[in-house]
This record gives C-alpha cells, structure tokens and sequence, in this order.
C-alpha cells in the first residue's frame, strides 16, 4: 500500500480533512487528523495492519506492544497480520505500564506500534515498558510519520505516510490573516 492508497483511505473515512480548523488544543491548523476515523473501519484497519506488517516482518517480532488508547486498533491489527500476540500498556498515576495480566520476558522481541508518531516522546515511552521486563524492542511501527526525528528515536522506524500537520497560535495563523472561517472538526458545515 503506498503513501496515496493510504492517504486516499483517510480522506474517505474523514481521518483527514483539508481546510482551516481549531483543534482541541486551541491551535490552527489547515489539516485535521483524527486516524479513530479511519480505524473504525475494520476492513481499512485490517488493511493498514497488514501493510505496516509487511514492513516489519522480517524484525521476527514475537509481540506488538501499543500505548493506549490511540494504539491499540492498529496494533491487534499488526499482531493478527505477523500471527503474535498484540498487547498494550496504559497509564495510571501518570506511568505508563502493562496491565490486566499482560506480561513480556527476556525471550520477547517487541515491536512498538502507534496510529501516529509525532514528536517519538511515546514510542519511546513505551518502548521503556518493554525494557522494564527486560524484552528486548527491536522496532517501531506508525500508520502515520508527522514529523518524528529518527535519530532521537534510536530504533528502525517503519510507516506508511508522512505528513506534515503544522499548527499556529491563532494570532499567527496565516489563514485567519487570510480571512478564512475557522472550522472545529466534528461538527457538520
Ligand atoms: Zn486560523
């Protein structure tokens, strides 16, 4: 699947819209992702799984492991794909860790797997989890790049689609200078 399949199934879905918004952080931008709208869709989730597992099977991981909540969809959907077991860490009192029974070994090779990697702060996060149980984490997977550094990330990093979501301060935004209307993405025009 390559980066205009991808991003043709997240226009279809409405995970990416083109425009002038608010986002929930107060910030401007002229792109709205939201990829839940394209993972409620089993058969575009399945699809996206099976790419990112395409990239990534020749790591032989033994588990996916994904932060919650965000994570979660796609990384069952890589774990049915490689045939392993897709697990997911969550936080509580502000760590993020493995619950309900969910445990990792010595013997794992972990690969880390996110909807959409931004700044890398939860790949590695998360991939901190995995060296907690002394796992070994042998990579990373994102549907989406919007702009990691991976030399910061220090692991092989494999995903579909780069896209760039710049955001301004409102008194800065080149499209209220413009005299744009400002959209909040989720209610209908
Ligand atoms: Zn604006």
């Amino acid at each position: 699947m390559d980066q205009d399949a991808v991003l043709a199934l997240f226009r279809q879905s409405g995970a990416l819209l083109e425009g002038h918004f608010k986002l929930s952080s107060g910030l401007h931008s002229e792109r709205y992702l939201q990829s839940a709208l394209v993972l409620q869709h089993p058969e575009f989730a399945e699809a996206l799984g099976r790419a990112l597992a395409g990239r990534t099977d020749h790591l032989q991981a033994t588990v996916v492991l994904s932060p919650a909540l965000g994570g979660i969809v796609i990384g069952q959907e890589v774990g049915r794909s490689l045939g392993v077991r897709a697990i997911f860490a969550e936080r509580q009192d502000g760590t993020l860790q493995l619950r309900r029974g969910f445990t990792l070994d010595a013997n794992d090779r972990v690969l880390v797997v996110e909807d959409v990697i931004t700044t890398g702060g939860s790949t590695r996060e998360t991939a901190a989890v995995a060296e907690s149980y002394g796992a070994r984490v042998i990579g990373a997977a994102a549907i989406v790049d919007r702009g990691s550094d991976p030399a910061r990330l220090s692991l092989p990093m494999q995903t579909l689609v780069k896209l760039d979501v710049p955001t301004y301060q409102p008194d800065a935004c080149p499209l209220c200078a413009r005299g744009v209307a400002v959209v909040k993405p989720g209610s209908r025009a």
